[in-house]
Order: structure tokens, then sequence, then C-alpha cells
């Protein structure tokens, strides 16, 4: 417990500067999208687990009022599988999942789980069996260990070690000067884009999540960093919900459904091969990066 002090310390003074923040933190966007909310409305129902699925009933979000980044969402995330969401850069993708842990809140429609409005639950209850795996991963100014148990409060040593073995991540851990007493952030070691990745991921399976959201989690990284880390994120989805946000197709193709966005509208769902059958949006993303890849 006394290790990881110093990173409790750090979520404390977060904490303290963001008064609406409340439950463990997944990444620094949640920091920095807290922040500007002056108020929350907080609910008394406990999340424990997702029994049945997530639903989006006719959602519209605008970061502006004035203009609509996610129109007439109607949509059905079952609990235990993977939704995959796929769509040109801009299409809202990721504001669609960021509605889930409640970054930000739709301006018109409602979003259940398990029938209960999103707002009804105890938001610290869902966030914490909830997490996301993005680009942006935040290191804290600590050691690895902590940077891996910081949401966890008292995670052993076996179980830091086994996370970091499924998140392909001991290997190179085992290699930095101090193992995982090595201190990483501004002073410290700085990762490369893939490890802070398979750091995040290891910092997910300790928290041991209900529900995962994937954030175009292996785009710009080599071929083989891309395998180590696609198969450490099937590892972590195993028995899980999943939704997923992925540039290539490879990565989603065994998901249970497919969404494709486009101008923050839902144009096209269905199952994978269900859609490419049909010919359609997912057809033709799948024949662009056909011959993307062919010409590379
Ligand atoms: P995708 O993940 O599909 O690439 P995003 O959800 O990131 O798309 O973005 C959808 C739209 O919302 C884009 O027009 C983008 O510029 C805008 N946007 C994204 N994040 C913000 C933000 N924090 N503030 C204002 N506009 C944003
Ligand atoms: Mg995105």
């Amino acid at each position: 417990l006394l290790r990881l002090m110093p990173v409790r310390r750090q979520l404390d003074g977060a904490r303290v500067k963001l008064s609406t923040f409340q439950g463990p933190l997944n990444n620094v966007k949640e920091m920095l999208r807290t922040d500007n909310k002056t108020y929350i409305q907080d609910g008394k129902v406990q999340f424990a687990q997702l029994q049945r699925a997530i639903e989006f009933v006719s959602v519209d979000f605008g970061y502006d009022a004035d203009y609509s980044v996610l129109q007439d969402i109607t949509l059905s995330i079952p609990r235990g599988q993977m939704t995959a969401l796929v769509g040109s850069s801009g299409a809202g993708k990721s504001t669609l999942a960021d509605l889930i842990p409640r970054f930000y809140e739709p301006t018109q429609g409602q979003i259940l789980i398990d029938g209960v409005d999103l707002r009804d639950y105890e938001i610290n209850t869902l966030r914490r069996r909830l997490a996301v795996v993005s680009q942006d991963t935040f290191i804290f100014n600590t050691s690895v260990r902590n940077n891996i148990a910081y949401a966890v409060e008292d995670a052993d040593e076996e179980a830091i070690w086994e996370v970091a073995r499924l998140a392909n991540a001991l290997e190179f851990i085992q290699e930095l000067p101090d193992g995982f007493d090595t201190q990483l952030g501004e002073r410290g070691v700085r990762l490369s884009g893939g490890q802070r990745q398979r750091l995040a991921i290891a910092r997910a399976l300790l928290r041991d999540p209900d529900i995962l959201i994937l954030d175009e989690a292996t785009s710009a990284l080599d071929s083989v960093t891309e395998r180590l880390i696609q198969s450490a994120l099937e590892q972590l989805s195993v028995g899980r919900t999943v939704i997923a946000i992925a540039h290539r197709l490879s990565t989603i193709v065994r998901a249970d459904k497919v969404v494709v966005l486009e101008q923050g509208r839902i144009v096209e769902q269905g199952g994978y091969q269900e859609l490419l059958a049909r010919r359609g949006k997912l057809w033709n993303y799948h024949q662009m990066q056909h011959e993307v890849s062919q010409a590379s």
C-alpha cells in the first residue's frame, strides 16, 4: 500500500482541483474533459455488472449548441460481445464512445444500461467497472509498477507481474534499468507509443473492467508491435463487453457487430460478414484498405 502512496496523492490532488471528478481516472482525457463541467448530475443506482445491453435511443450530441456531432444514434451494445465502430476520421466514433463513461451528456435522447438511464447510476460505480484504452495513455511521474497499479488499491506483486505478462509488456519492462521500479514520466524513462499502450492494457487488465472501450488502440505502430498489442487486446477482451474503434478493419473482423458511422449518423449496422455481403459502406472501406495494403 505504501508503494502506491505517491500515485494516490496525485489522484487526490487531481480530485481536489476537479471538484466534479468522481471515481478512478481512466486517463488524462477524463481529467481534461471533466474540469470544464460545473456540475454533473449523479444518480443512486449502483452499477455492478452489465446484464443485457447498453442502449442508445435517438441520441444527439454536439460540443457546441449550433453544431451537432452525433445525430439520431440508436444502437444496442449487447453484453459479452464485441461491437465495432467504423468510419472515417471525424465521423464521431470517439465521441460516441465518450458518452458511455459520461465524459459528455447527450443533448437529445437517452442512453440506457440494462434499461436504466445512465444518469440514474452513481457515476463512480459505473466508471470503476469501465476501462478505456486509447492512444493518449497518461503516464504518471512514478514507477512502472505504480503506473500499472494506480487505480487499484491492494494490487499484489504477483498480479502486477501477471497483467504485464498478459499485456506483452513484461519483456520490455524487464529490460528497463530498474525493471518495475524504473521511474517514468517527465524526469524518468520515456516509453515509445507501443510501450505506453501495452502499459495501458496492463493497467486495464488489473482493473478487471466489465466494459472495455478500445479507441484506435493499434494505429500508428509497426507491424511487430501491432501484433503484440493485438494479442494483448485479445487477452484483455475475453469475457467482457467490448466497444472497439479501429482504423484497420483487420483488427475488428471478429466483432459480433459492426456499426458504420458517417458524419455523426449510423449508416449501416450488422455482422461483419453480413455487411460485406451487402456490398455497402463496410464493403467500400474493405475494398479501399485492400487496395492500400496491396499498393504498399
Ligand atoms: P472520430 O473518432 O470518428 O475520428 P471524433 O468523435 O473524434 O471522430 O470527432 C467528431 C467531430 O467532433 C469532429 O468534427 C471533431 O472535430 C469534433 N470534436 C471532437 N472532439 C471535440 C472536442 N473536444 N471539442 C470540440 N469538437 C470536438
Ligand atoms: Mg477517434
